[in-house]
């Protein structure tokens, strides 16, 4: 094999490795010493000559490297990955989502110290993206550790998530290996049968981050009434119905979500009169709930994310507050808004601004009285707080 090529860090911009962070911007790339396509290993040094690190080149990208490994004598192969992967799968071990037909994210790309590939498991049926050069490039090795170490049915590939095209990637998706694809796969969550469509829903087919805040929603609803928004397949609502919720209300603008959100509450023996499926756009439906007159004992708010690049983050912001203040006009006394924001950018001090003049415009006054975040199987790696995006309030109107 051919020397690697390396990566010389523009002088004085090494400090965000020496803390780990995996990420090279195109900016504090100095030069590269030799030759390396797209996706290739390359040894990355500071200025002086100092190493750093091994990561995976991408000359698409303004993300021009992202670093596999910081120690000096670790090879990127095979037994390189097979380890990141076990480690992976230990840490779902141990928290104890690994039982036979759950579901939970197995790998989650840098907090997982293995950039740009997510790995999400349902039962049987392992799920894969690539989402970015280095990951790409070491597709083959990653799926043959994944086969050896978990055996799973099916191996299938989604990786048709848009920030592939910003690594100058195009789509793919398909069974990559064993049995073919079922059209639906089933899995359990909090004991409740789930539906997923790995094909063709959202990400890799379910909101695997949501799963603890699905069973938190769900103890405070006995009795209540629920307006689940954006409810997708009807997670919440599965678990607010089992919990007693006297009635349930799923908004979505997808058809599809909502054909399978009805399927999901018959498969757990809950479809029926306390369950409506809506299909419209949560923000025409609320406004008219409002002049209507409704009110709800507990509304979830948990929107697509509203900002993906820091130029969206004003128009994100409006969006967030307009349907929140709507969500506080519509709660009962004594309500309870469950609002959530998925949204990196947004961070958790402006989201819980927002959500402050929400409540000020809608005249009620509210207290948290519980913050929520993403699911311990979407780890935060400390060096990369980017890895932090999905976060909740729990707000009691009185
Ligand atoms: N709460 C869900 C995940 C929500 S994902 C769960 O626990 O599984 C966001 C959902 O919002 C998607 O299903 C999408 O179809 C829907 N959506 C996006 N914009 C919308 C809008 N303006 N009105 C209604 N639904 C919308």
């Amino acid at each position: 094999m051919s020397n690697p090529a390396t990566l010389i860090i523009a002088r004085g911009r090494e400090k965000s490795l020496l803390r780990m962070h995996p990420w090279i911007f195109s900016g504090a790339v100095g030069r590269l010493d030799g030759e390396a396509p797209a996706g290739a290993t390359v040894v990355v040094r500071a200025f002086d000559g100092r190493f750093l690190g091994r990561g995976a080149w991408s000359p698409a990208s303004q993300i021009r490297a992202r670093l596999w490994s910081f120690v000096e004598d670790e090879e990127i192969d095979a037994p390189f990955f097979r380890r990141r992967l076990t480690a992976a799968v230990a840490l779902r071990r141990d928290l104890g989502l690994m039982g036979e037909g759950e579901a939970c994210r197995l790998v989650n790309g840098e907090s997982d110290y293995l950039p740009g590939v997510i790995i999400d498991r349902y039962g049987a049926v392992v799920v894969c993206q690539f989402l970015a050069a280095g990951a790409e490039a070491a597709r083959e090795t990653i799926v043959d550790a994944l086969e050896e170490l978990l055996r799973p049915a099916t191996i299938w590939e989604r990786s048709d998530a848009e920030v592939r095209k910003k690594e100058g990637l195009r789509p793919r998706t398909g069974l990559v290996r064993g049995r073919d694809l079922p059209e639906l796969v089933e899995i359990r969550e909090h004991g409740h049968r789930f539906l997923v469509d790995v094909r063709q829903g959202h990400k890799t087919g379910w909101y695997l981050d949501q799963r603890d805040n699905r069973r938190v929603v769900a103890a405070m609803t006995n009795g209540k009434s629920l307006l689940n928004c954006f409810s997708y397949t009807g997670g919440f609502a599965v678990g607010a119905l089992a919990g007693g919720a006297e009635k349930v209300v799923n908004v979505d603008a997808s058809e599809a979500a909502l054909a399978l959100a009805e399927r999901n509450a018959a498969l757990n023996g809950l479809a029926g009169p306390r369950l409506l499926n809506h299909r419209a756009d949560v923000f025409q439906l609320l406004r008219e709930f409002r002049d209507q007159g409704r009110k709800f004992d507990r509304i979830v708010l948990d929107p697509p994310k509203f900002a993906e690049a820091k130029q969206q983050l004003a128009g994100a912001a409006r969006g967030y507050k307009d349907i929140n203040r709507l969500a506080f006009e519509l709660l009962a006394p004594g309500g309870i808004l469950f609002t959530f924001s998925c949204s990196g950018l947004m961070e958790p001090a402006l989201f819980q601004k927002i959500v402050a003049d929400a409540a000020l415009d809608g005249r009620r006054a509210a207290r948290i009285i519980g913050q929520l975040g993403q699911a311990a199987d979407h780890p935060v790696a400390l060096p990369f707080p980017e890895g932090a995006y999905l976060k909740g309030l729990i707000c009691r109107a009185e």
